[in-house]
């Protein structure tokens, strides 16, 4: 049975449960439960506070776990990063009140700085060469340069609408971070066995989710075009319309290409185009 830990709520939650559905594992999450048993692929899943997972996956009582990236360097235990997620993005950044005296890094020097990442922050004042104060606050930090309890603030920033609503700007970027599947390090045969078919799942998932599927017709003149502009998975399929002169072509395409490969298209004269999201994909 694999052990893998979950943030029990909060910013991750949802979606690392969405996740592992979505890789075809059924399992129950009444609230309140700490543990829940899948019945249909031997895990069984542990609910956590974000903090508390590298810890337990280090110390192999989980053998792996969902977790944000910052948080695994906060704790400065020793996991492996198995999978990167791309969901629960965001920065971890110094920021200073708008309009006072820190202009740049440099200008921190003997400053006190409010944050809950006090091994990152140090870490990376110490690489800059800069000596300044931490205090260690648990939440809220965004507050703290306005109540007088530091001079500027390291939090976590998404849109930073948080920082502007509190007169803050963004100094520097500490580090970015994502949420990530760790693991333990040693772990034995079967949940490392167990451990290679999850992210085999996981990557397959997270492959369809960078890509849709796109189907169109396309007149035989801009043929050779439209197969440049789409190779798909290894080339596109072309079939021949019951119209003559057209073709119908299909295709996978990256979702960040999405609408510039769109505006190609039309350019060249595609019709009738269909883009749907793909489930799964497996190379
Ligand atoms: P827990 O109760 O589990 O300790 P928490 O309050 O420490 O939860 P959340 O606020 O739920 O943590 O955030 C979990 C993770 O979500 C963060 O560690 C970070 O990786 C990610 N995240 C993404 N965007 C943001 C953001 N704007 N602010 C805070 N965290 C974010
Ligand atoms: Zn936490």
């Amino acid at each position: 049975m694999l052990r893998l830990a979950l943030q029990k709520s909060g910013r991750l939650a949802e979606q690392s449960v969405e996740l592992i559905r979505d890789c075809g594992i059924r399992f129950s999450r009444a609230d309140g439960k700490l543990r829940a048993v899948a019945d249909n692929f031997p895990v069984e899943l542990l609910y956590l506070r974000d903090d508390d997972i590298p810890g337990y996956v280090a110390d192999g009582v989980a053998h792996a776990g969902i977790v944000g990236e910052n948080v695994v360097a906060e704790s400065g235990r020793a996991v492996e990063v198995a999978e990167r997620l791309g969901f629960g993005r965001c920065r971890l950044s110094v920021a200073v009140p708008r309009g006072g005296d820190f202009t740049d890094l440099a200008s921190l020097e003997g400053a006190h700085v409010a944050t809950s990442y006090p091994r990152v922050l140090s870490r990376f004042l110490e690489a800059h060469g800069i000596g300044a104060t931490i205090h260690e606050i648990s939440g809220s930090v965004e507050i703290a340069p306005g109540i007088g309890l530091a001079d500027a603030i390291c939090d976590l920033v998404s849109t930073g609408s948080t920082l502007i609503s509190n007169g803050l700007r963004e100094l520097a970027t500490v580090m970015q971070s994502e949420a990530v599947l760790i693991a333990n390090g040693s772990l034995d045969a079967e949940a490392s066995a167990l451990l290679d078919a999850l992210r085999f799942r996981v990557g397959s998932v997270m492959r369809a989710r960078g890509y849709r599927y796109i189907l169109l017709n396309v007149p035989d003149r801009a043929l050779e075009e439209v197969k440049a502009m789409l190779p798909g998975m290894k080339s596109p399929t072309v079939m021949p319309l019951a119209e003559p002169g057209w073709s119908s072509v299909h295709s996978v395409i990256r979702d960040d290409e999405f609408w510039v490969i769109l505006d190609r298209l039309k350019a060249v004269g595609a019709e009738g185009m269909l883009v749907v999201p793909i489930e799964k994909m497996v190379q």
